[in-house]
């Protein structure tokens, strides 16, 4: 066994991932206008202002009559579109009507022009047509007062739709949660730098703001800091100042120069310092007030993996949403998956539908400074410690990062 030189106990990946959940609570809500909401968590119940829809409405384009006059010949007495209203129906009459339009006082159904005879000023159903049928109820779908969308729903654009149907033109919605964002390290140059002999340039600065923007957080960014506690505390403090959620990338580890954990301790309480699993190990999660504070190691991908798996679930919830663990998807090992000896290991995999079935293959190898086992992986999959190669066909489990592709479409071309 190695000698373990950190002071922090490795804690289970899903123990750690409850910490940091329990630590988000809602942020407070807002008043938003309707457009601006897209993507905002409703912090309040939208309830109907009004029965809807309003009025009872044809759902065909038909004819609207009486069900009483059974399948005797109507008088055509004109036509009624949507947005017309139509005049009123004696016995033995009946209207044109088009879908959405208001059935007219008298008629208590319509009839498809497809069952019905329409000859020499007359209309005659081919059966006898039954009250009620083809029309749309007032309040049939919703009625006035009652609740339209739930608190706790992420508005998308279908949601937008409801609203303006309703006619609502400001929610109450949490607000988003701002991140700050510090990179830290002796060897980084600004991505648009040239960097000279031992220097890189900062790739996880653009990556994290990239992905935190996408999630919908507001990001500041502090900027490149030095391996020097006194420029690292003074840009944390900045983040503090103004922050719900503070994120380091670098620093997090045992080296001489890594100076985020005991900043962490120093301006607030760390709640675990080291994860059992891979790509990760050193994350560190602390809170300061109510500020979450995530030190993410330097390595692009295990920044960017423990950015997914802990950062992104953090705001979910600051921004008001209540499931936000990620989800365990069966699937099926399209090759054979090595798995790390030691701990659980994420890797970066390739999911596809494949006759009906989910397969993975991993981007390639998985070393966690390869940044281009990120690209193109739209999952996770999450292999236990172990010394035996799962061979291809195996069942696996994945954590889906983006929309899957397959050999059964819809159509082709
Ligand atoms: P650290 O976690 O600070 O020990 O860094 C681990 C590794 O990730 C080192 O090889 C760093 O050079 C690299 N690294 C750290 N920060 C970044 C960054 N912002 N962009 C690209 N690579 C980085
Ligand atoms: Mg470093």
């Amino acid at each position: 066994m190695p000698h373990e030189i950190s002071p922090y106990p490795m804690v289970p990946l899903e123990e750690a991932l409850c910490r940091v959940v329990r630590a988000a609570p809602p942020l407070p809500a807002e008043r938003v206008p309707r457009q601006a909401a897209l993507g905002r968590v409703l912090a309040e119940p939208v309830l109907a202002p009004e029965d809807q829809p309003s009025f009872v409405a044809s759902t065909v384009d038909g004819y609207a009559m009486r069900a009483a006059d059974g399948v005797l010949p109507r008088r055509l007495r004109g036509e009624v579109a949507a947005g017309e209203a139509g005049e009123a129906l004696g016995p033995g009459e009946c209207l044109r009507i088009m879908t959405g339009a208001p059935v007219p006082p008298g008629a208590d159904c319509v009839v498809m022009f497809e069952w019905a005879e329409q000859r020499d000023g007359f209309v005659i159903p081919e059966r006898a047509p039954v009250a009620g049928e083809n029309l749309r109820p007032v309040g049939s779908d919703l009625r006035a007062g009652e609740e339209a969308i739930p608190a706790g729903t992420r508005l998308g654009p279908v949601e937008i739709g409801v609203l303006a149907a309703l006619g609502v033109r400001e929610v109450t919605v949490h607000r988003r949660p701002k991140v700050a964002l510090l990179i830290t390290g002796d060897e980084l140059v600004a991505a648009d730098a040239t960097p000279t002999g031992p220097a890189i340039r900062d790739s996880n600065g653009p990556a994290l703001q990239a992905a935190l923007s996408e999630w919908g957080a507001e990001v500041e960014f502090l900027g490149i800091a030095r391996d020097r506690p006194e420029e690292q505390e003074a840009l944390l403090r900045r983040g503090l100042a103004s922050a719900d959620v503070v994120v380091t990338s670098g620093g997090v580890s045992v080296g001489s120069y890594d100076l985020i954990k005991p900043l962490f301790a120093k301006l607030g309480q760390i709640h675990f310092g080291r994860i059992f699993f891979r790509p990760g190990k050193p994350l560190t999660f602390a809170t300061a007030g109510r500020t979450l504070l995530f030190g993410l190691p330097g390595n692009p991908v295990s920044a960017y993996v423990c950015l997914v798996l802990f950062v992104r679930p953090a705001l979910r919830r600051l921004a008001g949403e209540q499931e936000v663990l990620p989800t365990l998807v069966p699937a099926f090992a399209g090759e054979p998956l090595r798995p790390a000896a030691d701990r659980p290991d994420y890797q970066r995999a390739i999911a596809r539908w494949e006759q009906g079935r989910l397969v993975v293959r991993t981007t390639g190898p998985q070393g966690s400074s390869r940044l281009r086992s990120l690209v193109g992986a739209n999952a996770l999959v999450v292999l236990p410690p172990g010394e035996t190669v799962l061979p291809a066909g195996a069942p696996v489990e994945v954590i889906l990062l983006g929309p899957v592709a397959g050999d059964r479409t819809l159509g082709q071309c």
